[in-house]
């Protein structure tokens, strides 16, 4: 039998090999030029902590919750994905912003930090499958149907944090705004104070879960845009009855929790609570106890009686450190196999080494630069959600 070992050929659903290849099909990038460590290298740990006190304030490293322990130790601050934009742009001290966490990410806080700052992203291969669901050729070719259908008029586009810089501006150019798991709600309840539908992208299930568990929509107020089908595989009819239209996308590490799950760890773990991100599928939010972004996820934690148990449904990085931090919490996986976020996976120590070591070599690797007019018009959506008023009523 032969030991020659033979490398798969890159597919569009192929993850590609380590710092190597080029995936064009998605918002991942190119190889990472140059020599990257080896993951073996038992000098990584003292590399990285060198590297980053030569460089003092010029780096400032951002660390995504969902990133691994090796990474988030060399973190100068934690957050989700919009928190991290912010403190990027209260940063401009910073010549350099290393973002750990994931393309769409580096994007936005590329749009929010001045022009002499640079956002770095360690592995351009670090990207986000929920954010490829959505191309902005597909986005553009759906609103044209609604524009042929007269509805568009009606609409106002809604785009999730969790998508590309080119989607936010498409948002910010037709009226709409950008929203987080934490103010999806209000972002909505924005929307309907205006116009009579909500055109949710790309999460399908933050969408739905908003509309009908927030709002009080009902499951078929909401449809399905399929851009891979003829107009979205709906009729006009019902694109024009609806109330939302869910872009078909989904987060490939929350859309694998079941409702099955939820009654598995009730049985198993008798008194505990369920808590799971919005996005969850629909049956398995609509079962939960708790409903939380993952900053609320770790908030009600912190805030929890000792002794209390905990079933967490989001990314498996984070609700390890969780279980480690809050040890007299009873705190475990809501899914029996383990779940990591892949892509954001691909920033690990080695790639962080690589990045700082080039800084201090004057080699400036990875930068994530959004086009002027794209960033323009998506800093317009992102500004409308930072003024969406404080507090919300809901629908009639
Ligand atoms: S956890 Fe889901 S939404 Fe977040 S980066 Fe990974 S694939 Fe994208």
């Amino acid at each position: 039998m032969s030991t020659n070992f033979i490398e798969p050929s890159n597919t569009p659903l192929s993850l590609l090999l380590r710092a190597k290849g080029t995936d064009l099909l998605s918002e991942r990038g190119v190889s990472c030029p140059g020599e990257m460590p080896a993951a073996s290298d038992t000098d990584l740990v003292a590399r990285a902590t060198a590297a980053k006190a030569k460089l003092g304030k010029r780096v400032f490293i951002l660390g995504h919750h969902y990133q691994r322990d090796e990474v988030i130790q060399f973190a100068d601050v934690t957050g989700d994905s919009f928190k991290l934009a912010q403190k990027a742009a209260d940063s401009p001290d910073s010549e350099f912003i290393i973002f750990c966490g994931v393309h769409f990410m580096a994007e936005s806080a590329d749009i929010l930090t001045s022009d002499n700052q640079k956002v770095l992203l360690p592995d351009l291969q670090a990207g986000c499958s929920m954010a490829d669901m959505a191309s902005e050729s597909q986005v553009d070719a759906a609103w044209a149907e609604f524009e042929k259908l007269g509805i568009a008029k009606d609409i106002i586009p809604i785009t999730y944090m969790n998508s590309t810089a080119a989607i936010k501006a498409f948002t910010g150019r037709n009226g709409g705004t950008i929203c987080t798991s934490s103010n999806a709600e209000r972002a909505m309840v924005w929307a309907f104070d205006q116009k009579s539908k909500v055109f949710f992208l790309p999460d399908q299930h933050l969408g739905r879960n908003t509309a009908v568990l927030e709002l009080g929509l009902s499951l078929e107020d909401c449809v399905v845009w399929d851009q891979t089908k003829p107009l979205g595989g709906q009729t006009p009819q019902s694109l024009k009855a609806a109330k939302v239209i869910l872009w078909k996308g989904h987060c490939s590490v929350h859309g694998r929790f079941t409702a099955q799950n939820v009654i598995d760890v009730r049985k198993e773990l008798p008194g505990v609570n369920v808590l799971v991100h919005p996005e969850c599928k629909h049956e398995v939010v609509s079962q939960a106890d708790f409903v939380g972004s993952t900053e609320k996820i770790i908030e009600t934690l912190q805030n929890a009686p000792a002794g209390s148990k905990w079933a967490i449904g989001t990314e498996l990085n984070l609700v390890r450190r969780l279980a480690q931090q809050f040890p007299d919490k009873h705190i475990t996986y809501l899914d029996k196999t383990i779940c990591y976020c892949s892509t954001m996976n691909r920033i690990d120590l080695p790639h962080l080494v690589w990045i700082l070591e080039a800084i201090a070599d004057n080699r400036i690797h990875n930068v994530i630069s959004v086009d002027k007019k794209i960033a323009s018009e998506a800093k317009v959506a992102l500004d409308r959600m930072l003024a969406l008023p404080a507090t919300t009523a809901p629908l009639d």
